[in-house]
């Protein structure tokens, strides 16, 4: 087995390094596994071994040092492998592919969709044109945003979109002469992307500042926000944010957060009632307030963007993942007419900022599609009936040796151990148990598609135990 560099190089990446895969665990640990899984073999087993000499994976070495499950079709929740694993050909989809195939797979609405657009034209430039697909998604979007978020810049990731409302709010008070307002706050714990500005932000442990350090940007970093969903909002916390906003706010452009949710930083959830207290500082203070919706957007934690758990709007909205449905990547920032007006304001009035890529109407149709599917179906009860099945089925792993807590929101199920989790050993315990699983760091955590069926939602859970058993 390929050596394995330790979790916490890492630590703040919705995936760990190099873990061995499945399939090589198997082999490594499973001797009584199934004479199908006893290495791949043929064209999967080439495959495999271009994959390795070629192919970047997530936050992994190159050359490869694990074998990843290979995928050859999905359909609804599950994903369909190109030889059998442990036993099964067939897994749940526990992840939503990284939180964003909220509708399933190969859904023929979507499909649709996509076909139709692609009938048309799968792109066309957007400087100088534009198209139905867009226009619409945008409207919709502002339509559906908390607040006035009006104006809609669509871009390919979510890191680009948290660059978008980076560069939105640093021009903003730059345009109103105020180019010294250019650093960010956020708290600790948190994730925003990968790319440079958005690494800033991601949690000073876990983001890898360490091996950045000296050549990122240095933000202004808060404690991270006390754990607890339905916790009374901490006061010496609150006061510690007040205070820390009010002392930077001469050189603050924006606060940062993603809120209620804090995603690939390590899976907590926090009292809205510390977004709602940072929406009041950045008033009070002249800094504006940018919520990073990329993970918690389009109903995942029960409300359709999470800032309205707080009742707040913010002034910058990122959103991503789930945008379309899972299907390809789009993301897009919104902004207020205030935040425009400051950047109009300036010698150079435009957001200089322009994606090839952007707007493409392929995804924007699909985007479109998906926002229609979602909001005419009661997503609200489908949101509620995952995570009413993640709790009841995880009711069994509170007691489990090694587990530390087990928390629910919206469909959002979490297994935190009090140690780092074995990526291999859980990864495999979950495959047998016929799901798909990437537990993280020191947890064991579910996204599953809104549409997963009871009796999946159980299969679910039942495997998360069985990765925190393991793992
Ligand atoms: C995933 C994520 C991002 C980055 O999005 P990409 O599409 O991976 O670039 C940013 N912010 C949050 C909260 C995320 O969950």
């Amino acid at each position: 087995m390929p050596e394995r560099t330790t979790a916490t190089a890492v630590p703040g990446a919705p995936v760990e390094p190099d873990e061995p895969g499945a399939a090589d665990a198997a082999e490594a640990a499973d001797p009584t596994g199934s004479t199908q899984d006893t290495g791949s073999t043929g064209s999967i087993g080439q495959l495999l071994a271009l994959d390795r000499q070629h192919v970047w994976h997530p936050y992994a070495p190159m050359p490869g040092s694990a074998d990843p499950l290979v995928v050859e079709s999905a359909s609804g929740v599950r994903l369909r492998l190109a030889e059998a694993a442990h036993g099964q050909r067939e897994l749940v989809d526990g992840m939503s592919s990284w939180w964003s195939a909220i509708h399933g797979y190969n859904h023929p609405v979507l499909n649709e969709a996509a076909r139709d657009q692609l009938g048309r034209m799968s792109h066309v430039m957007f400087g100088g044109l534009t198209h139905e697909p867009a226009v619409r998604l945008a409207a919709r979007l502002a339509e559906i945003a908390p607040g006035d978020l009006e104006h809609v810049f669509l871009s390919d990731s979510g890191s680009v979109a948290v660059e978008v409302a980076v560069k939105m709010c640093l021009q903003h008070w730059r345009s109103l002469g105020r180019p010294e307002k250019r650093r960010l706050l956020t708290w600790r714990g948190g994730y925003h992307g990968d790319t440079w500005q958005p690494m800033s932000v991601c949690d000073p442990e876990g983001g890898m500042h360490q091996l950045w350090s000296g050549a990122l940007p240095v933000q202004v970093f808060a404690q991270a926000p006390p754990s607890g969903f339905a916790a009374e909002p901490d006061e010496a916390y609150l006061a510690h944010l007040r205070e820390l906003i009010g002392q930077h706010a001469h050189e603050l452009a924006a606060v940062i957060v993603e809120p209620v949710v804090q995603g690939a930083g390590g899976m907590r959830f926090h009292s809205p009632g510390y977004v709602r207290a940072l929406r009041e500082v950045c008033d009070a203070h002249d800094v504006l307030l940018v919520l990073d919706e990329i993970a918690t957007g389009f109903g995942r934690t029960g409300e359709l963007f999470a800032a309205e758990h707080a009742g707040v709007a913010p002034d910058v909205m990122c959103v991503g993942k789930a945008l379309t449905g899972g299907y390809v990547s789009m993301a897009a920032t919104l902004c207020t007419p205030r935040v425009a007006r400051g950047i109009a304001a300036g010698s150079v009035p435009v957001l200089a900022h322009g994606p090839t890529f952007m707007g493409n109407p392929l995804a924007a149709a699909i985007a479109g599609a998906s926002l229609d599917l979602l909001l005419s179906q009661d997503w609200r009860a489908q949101v509620r009936r995952v995570g009413d099945g993640l709790r009841a089925g995880l009711a069994g792993a509170t007691g489990l040796p090694g587990v530390r807590e087990v928390g629910v929101l919206g469909a959002i199920g979490v297994v935190r151990l009090d140690h780092e989790v074995d990526l291999a050993a859980a990864t495999r315990a979950a495959v047998r148990a016929g799901v798909w699983l990437r537990p993280f760091r020191d947890m064991v955590y579910a996204m599953p598609p809104y549409v997963t069926d009871d009796e999946d939602v159980a299969r679910i859970a039942a495997a998360m135990c069985a990765a925190a058993r393991e793992g």
